[in-house]
């Protein structure tokens, strides 16, 4: 996604040492990931930065809520998230280890970061992979039709079901 210029922290001007940067995502933010699936939202970013000589240790944390659709009756739901991520940008040019995925280097003649993509990011992680209303809280019309489709569906089994499974039962 486009970076929000206002997630950019200009590092080369602060001390070493601990910062703290506050952020509020709203549904800008959720309109710029182009994700379908997220309709809006209101979250609060705070990053806790250790800025040293050589290394950014950003500490992202998340704490809000996305509007996405109801995995069971497609109604918009708010979905609660919250969460950590830790982030640490190296300024000596130095590849980290691949694979190490919180590890990024910046070049050395860096003097920002920006931190968009982390902050969504930590939001997909930590949101979770069900997203389902309370109990009652479905759109009961939906509620009704869907679990008529179920009982008109179950006597009648899947015959790709029936086959994977006289495959399994071949190979074990
Ligand atoms: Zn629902």
């Amino acid at each position: 996604m486009e970076a929000f210029p206002e997630h950019t922290i200009a590092f080369t001007g602060l001390k070493d040492g601990a910062h703290r940067f506050t952020y509020e995502l709203d549904d800008a933010f959720f309109k710029a990931t182009e994700q379908e699936e997220y309709v809006g939202g209101k979250v609060a970013v705070t990053v806790d930065m250790d800025k040293s000589q050589h290394l950014l240790v950003c500490k992202i944390h998340v704490d809000g809520s996305v509007q996405v659709h109801c995995d069971h009756c497609n109604g918009l739901m708010d979905c609660p998230v919250k969460g950590d991520q830790r982030q640490i940008f190296t300024l000596t040019g130095e590849e980290g280890d691949e694979g190490d995925e919180e590890l990024v280097s910046l070049p050395t003649d860096a003097h920002e970061v920006n931190l968009t993509h982390y902050f969504f990011e930590c939001i997909s992680l930590n949101l979770p992979a069900r997203r389902i209303h309370p109990d009652g809280q479905c759109d009961p019309e939906v509620d009704q039709a869907l679990s008529q489709i179920n009982i008109e569906h179950e006597p009648v089994p899947d015959p790709r079901w029936e086959a994977l499974q006289a495959l399994k039962n071949n190979r074990s």
